[in-house]
């Protein structure tokens, strides 16, 4: 009912136009209250079922291409949620969780939704608060809570829901259905917005990235300057760069002539680095080709969030990670010194002092692009566009 990834395998048409047309038939009924005078097939709306997923992502994804025919089926797809996690039995609940816990894999993670629902099955399927929750208990009862980033609930916050400290929604157990609700519609939001033609491919191309480097958060700024002095980067902090330069528009072609620019000359670096372009051309080839969704399972994959790479840190040779959190004070300030003055840049520093990382960015990109609305930074490519308006 909360579907993460679409079906795969194969379905015939005819079953596909079923499944399509009377999910769409059903969520009309429920939208006007006439649910009762539904007679369509059930068989293609039963939960966890083949149907019941190829006409939720087939709507999906059709929805995705029009605001309007989004706007249409995510109240109603929504309403379809809440109506079925109204009458949820424990064996369903219990499979919904696990099917979380199952399919996202906490570390390689793309999305800070996708960690926070699985940090939530975790939390939930632990036996003494699974057994609580399954019980009817009061719509006050507070004996457990987590936490989770306001900006993941609108709706909570909206309504006034939900109580906020230091930008997380305090979520109570008598309020885990409202949770789930709440989250899947914003899992719908993200995924429309997948859709949207804010990528405008081209932008960063092989030759003009030194340049287009100087809209770059200081996370991949940093990746960027390493790899030009040094010509190698380890494996994490290349996968890294790779997404969040496909992610702000640079082409297939153009990633191909950035990596193969440096992987072709002498490294420059300690180790022992046996990795060489004209050694694994194909190689190479192939593994910015996966990036790109072209080879393997050919899954499209997103740049990580600022909260997956402040986490990340797989090895003592890795480059990366967020240099407001993982830099000392004289790397910082040797970062961000090609973009603030000295003084300027003590005072900011002064300022960051204790904040979390994608606070601590937001200032910085405040002060550099003299804009007051940015409160917060959760992705490196939102970083990029943002500074790219200015
Ligand atoms: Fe990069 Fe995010 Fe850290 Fe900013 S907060 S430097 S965008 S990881």
């Amino acid at each position: 009912m909360f579907y993460i990834y679409p079906p795969s395998g194969k379905i015939s048409l005819h079953h596909m136009e079923n499944s399509v047309f009377t999910r769409l038939d059903y969520l009309e009924h429920l939208y006007s209250d006439r649910v009762k005078y539904f007679h369509g097939n059930f068989e293609f709306l039963l939960e966890n079922t083949l149907h019941d997923r190829v006409g939720h992502f087939t709507l999906r994804l059709l929805a995705a291409l029009s605001s309007d025919l989004w706007t249409y089926w995510s109240v109603r797809e929504v309403l379809l949620f809440k109506h079925r996690l109204a009458k949820i039995s424990s064996k369903l609940l219990y499979k919904l969780l696990r099917s979380f816990s199952q399919q996202i894999k906490p570390f390689n993670s793309e999305s800070l939704i996708q960690l926070t629902l699985y940090q939530i099955s975790i939390l939930y399927l632990k036996p003494h608060i699974f057994k609580h929750l399954s019980y009817n208990h009061s719509e006050e009862c507070k004996l457990y809570s987590c936490k989770v980033r306001f900006e993941l609930l609108p709706n909570l916050i909206k309504s006034r829901k939900v109580t906020i400290n230091a930008g997380y929604a305090i979520i109570y157990c008598s309020q885990w259905k409202l949770l789930l609700e709440s989250l899947f519609f914003t899992y719908l939001r993200i995924q429309k917005n997948i859709f949207k033609s804010e990528t405008k491919y081209g932008i960063i191309t092989a030759v003009n990235i030194n340049t287009e480097s100087n809209h770059f958060p200081p996370c991949m700024k940093h990746l960027h300057t390493v790899l030009r002095n040094k010509h190698r980067l380890s494996h994490y902090a290349r996968f890294t760069l790779s997404l969040f330069l496909k992610d702000c528009g640079m082409e297939l072609n153009d990633a191909i002539i950035y990596w193969k620019e440096e992987y072709s000359k002498e490294h420059n670096c300690n180790s022992v680095c046996l990795h060489n372009w004209n050694a694994s051309e194909k190689k190479f080839i192939y593994s910015i080709r996966h990036l790109y969704g072209l080879e393997g399972s050919k899954k499209d994959y997103a740049a990580p969030d600022c909260s997956i790479i402040c986490k990340t840190m797989p090895g003592p040779k890795y480059e990366g990670g967020c240099p407001f959190q993982h830099f000392d004070e004289i790397h910082l300030k040797h970062l961000l010194s090609s973009s603030l003055k000295e003084r300027k840049l003590m005072n900011f520093i002064k300022t960051i002092h204790r904040r979390k990382p994608n606070e601590a960015c937001a200032e910085y990109l405040k002060l550099i692009t003299k804009r007051t609305q940015i409160l917060f930074i959760s992705n490196p490519v939102q970083f990029y566009h943002m500074l790219n308006k200015t």
